[in-house]
This record gives structure tokens, C-alpha cells and sequence, in this order.
């Protein structure tokens, strides 16, 4: 249920930034444009996808575009997507990969080879915060397909035992004749979670792209992509970055207001944002985020019952701009579980625009910090 109310909001997000541009030029760009000029078209469509929602919005000259074509090709490319790489799914690719209990090479689909590469190179960069064999300990802390709650805090020996299980060293992949993937541990279990939603944005991005269609954005569970820009409506001619916002991380109850902490113009770029201000558990006074260090097997900075909120500075949320909506997924997963110090270090080794918004003080008089890396000039 959270994590629904977490889509929505999401969801309210990139509508209410698209909004606020729209809004803020209303007098320029709408007023009697739409009637003046009945060749453009400006399309919202949206949808659910990978126990999720997805939403998009297209800018056509080309009036034979309806609703119901644009909705189709995107629902297709995301059904796909998640058919492949659900692990929620049981004949998903993914899930047969997970079921195989075998060191032999398994034939997989290109899409998943991409997706597999894309995420062991990011493993690798981020230093193994970034981990798609975590799937056991993420079920260890209740947040997997099989949600039960959290009875009792795992022992460390329960982790260190699961650990042993764990490791993106222990995933190998062949890229042709044919495209294979294999673990040298026969209980590896992959989930694609922290990565599908991003790559399944680039998809549709691609989708659309081949309809000649260029100026859109694309989002899919708050994982957005913009391509091209947002159009003036005619007689203007000209065109403007889309805007998207992000909102503050701050702790309070579900039905709580979203506030916009910035927004950002963008074209021809994602953004995706991993937080744990929405998604989380609780056990007794202590709060669990559903991101996982996979290097020590425990959620990403919980408060414990003998922390009060208001004794330290907490990450709240991490947003990530790159082209790719994949890469921009998973980095801000990785960068999440890295934290602000090394997080900005590895940012600025590979030139990555990140921003981390942390909470200082408890949730009565909460300020919100930002740090941005230096690629983040936005
Ligand atoms: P959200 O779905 O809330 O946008 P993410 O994209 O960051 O968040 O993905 C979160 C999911 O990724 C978790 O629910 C879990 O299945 C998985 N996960 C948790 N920790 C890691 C990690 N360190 N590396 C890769 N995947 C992770
Ligand atoms: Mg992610």
C-alpha cells in the first residue's frame, strides 16, 4: 500500500512539474493557440506496469496520433519488459533464471543481457553498493515478491549466512553465440527491481522514437526520461525544456502534503530518484529502509530504538541525471546505499549529476540539506 501511495505521488510529481510549466507560460503559449492552430497535439496518457503506474505525456504535429495508439505502444514495450524481468512473475525470464539451479550457461534474451551488463558494470564502479543478488536479503527484511511482515530483527548470523549466497562476482555473462548468463552459485538469486523500472522507460523512449515521435517524457514509477523538448503551441514557434520537480524527503504520515524541494529543466535526459522516506518498515520504534547494503546485509541507515530522529543527519532521498533512465535507476539505488561522503567521490570519478537532500534535526523542525556532485549544474 505504501509503496502504491508512493507511485502516486510520484506520479502527482512529474504531472504537477510538467504543470508548472505549463501553468507558467498559460499566457504565452495557450491561450487561443489551441484553437488557433488545430495541427498540434498534446497527448497524456497513463497506465499500470510492473505493480506500478506509468504515465507519459507526447507533443505530435501529427493529428492521426490518438490516445489509445499512444497508450498501446508503450503499455506493449513496458508488458514486455516486465515479462522478461519480473520477479514477482513466475515464468518471467528472470524467474526461470532465479529457478534454475545450475552453473551451466542459460540463454537469455538481448534485453536481458543489456540490462544484466548494464548492472554489473555499476556494481562494479559503485564499489558493490549496487547489487542485483541482494534478492535474498532484500526477502530476508520482508521487502521481496513474498511481503510477510517482519516478525523479528535478523540475527547477524542469519545475514553472514545469507551473505555467503550473495555476490555479483558469482553472476558471469557470455554476450553471443548465443547471449548466456550463469552463476558459479547455484542459489544465486537476481532481482531486477532497482534497474527494470529505468530500463523500461528507455524502451518506450525507443518505441516512441521509432513512430517518429521526439518530444515526450515518459515515466514509470517515478523514473522519468524527457526526450526532445516541450513545444510551444503555434503561432510560437520555439520549444522549452521540460521541468521536472523533485520533492522533499521528509518523514511524516503517508497522507501528508508533497512538497516540491526543486525543480529541474530538462531535455533529453532521465531522472530517477530512490528515497527512503516512503518505502520503508517498522519494527517497534526502529525504521527500516527498503534499499539493502549488500556489504553488510542491513538495510540502508535505520533508526534504532535507541536513536532519537532528531540526533543525526539522515539521507533522505538521491536523484541521478543521465541520458539513460537504466543507468540513471540503478545508480541512484547505488548512490543511496554509498551515501553523501563516497557517493560524491565516485560521482565525480565518473563525471555522474547527482543530488543527495539530507534531513537534519527530528521531524518537528526538520531542514533539508543538499549536496550536490559537481556534475550537477542544474
Ligand atoms: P524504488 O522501487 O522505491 O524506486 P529502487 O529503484 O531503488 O527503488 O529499487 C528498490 C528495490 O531494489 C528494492 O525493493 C530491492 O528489491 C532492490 N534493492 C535493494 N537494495 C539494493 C541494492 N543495494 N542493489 C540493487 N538492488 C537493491
Ligand atoms: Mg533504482
Amino acid at each position: 500500500m505504501k509503496k502504491y501511495l508512493l507511485q502516486i505521488v510520484l506520479f502527482f510529481i512529474v504531472f504537477s512539474g510538467v504543470f508548472f510549466f505549463f501553468h507558467g507560460n498559460r499566457k504565452k503559449d495557450l491561450s487561443d493557440s489551441d484553437q488557433s492552430a488545430p495541427s498540434f497535439a498534446a497527448l497524456s496518457v497513463q497506465g499500470k506496469t510492473m505493480g506500478t503506474v506509468w504515465s507519459a505525456r507526447v507533443f505530435s504535429g501529427d493529428l492521426s496520433w490518438n490516445e489509445d495508439r499512444i497508450r498501446k505502444i508503450i503499455q506493449d514495450t513496458l508488458d514486455h519488459v516486465d515479462r522478461l524481468m519480473s520477479t514477482y512473475k513466475e515464468d518471467s525470464e528472470l524467474s526461470r533464471f532465479n529457478q534454475w539451479k545450475s552453473t551451466e550457461w542459460f540463454p537469455v534474451s538481448p534485453e536481458m543481457l543489456f540490462v544484466l551488463d548494464r548492472a554489473l558494470e555499476i556494481s562494479k564502479k559503485s564499489e558493490g553498493a549496487f547489487d542485483i543478488t541482494v534478492g535474498p536479503v532484500v526477502n530476508l527484511w520482508k521487502f521481496g515478491p513474498d511481503k510477510q511482515p517482519l516478525a523479528e530483527i535478523p540475527s547477524e548470523e542469519t545475514i553472514q549466512a545469507i551473505l555467503r549466497k550473495v555476490g555479483y562476482q558469482k553472476l558471469e555473462i557470455r554476450r553471443e553465440d548465443p547471449p548466456a548468463v550463469r552463476k558459479t552459485e547455484p542459489d544465486l538469486y537476481v532481482d531486477l527491481s532497482a534497474i527494470a523500472k529505468g530500463y523500461a522507460v528507455d524502451q518506450a523512449t525507443e518505441a516512441l522514437k521509432k513512430e517518429k515521435i521526439t518530444d515526450f517524457m515518459v515515466e514509470v514509477g517515478g523514473e522519468i526520461r524527457c526526450a526532445g523538448q516541450k513545444s510551444l503551441s503555434p503561432p510560437q514557434k520555439g520549444r522549452s525544456p521540460w521541468i521536472l520537480g523533485i520533492e522533499e524527503p521528509r518523514i511524516a504520515g503517508s497522507d501528508r502534503d508533497v512538497v516540491l524541494y526543486r525543480t529541474l529543466p530538462l531535455s533529453d535526459r532521465s531522472l530517477a530518484t530512490s528515497g527512503d522516506y516512503r518505502n520503508y518498515r517498522k519494527i517497534g520504534k526502529n525504521r527500516f529502509s527498503h534499499l539493502i547494503d549488500p556489504r553488510t546485509g542491513r538495510p540502508v541507515e535505520f533508526l534504532s530504538e535507541n536513536e532519537k530522529e532528531g540526533d543525526k543527519k539522515r539521507l533522505g532521498s538521491v536523484s541521478v541525471v543521465l541520458d539513460s533512465c537504466t543507468d540513471a535507476d540503478a545508480w541512484a539505488t547505488a548512490f543511496f546505499v554509498l551515501g553523501p561522503e563516497r557517493g560524491v567521490e565516485i560521482a565525480d570519478k565518473y563525471g555522474i549529476p547527482v543530488l543527495f537532500l539530507r534531513r537534519i534535526g527530528g521531524s518537528e523542525a526538520q531542514k533539508i540539506e543538499s549536496i550536490p556532485s559537481k556534475n550537477f549544474s542544474y
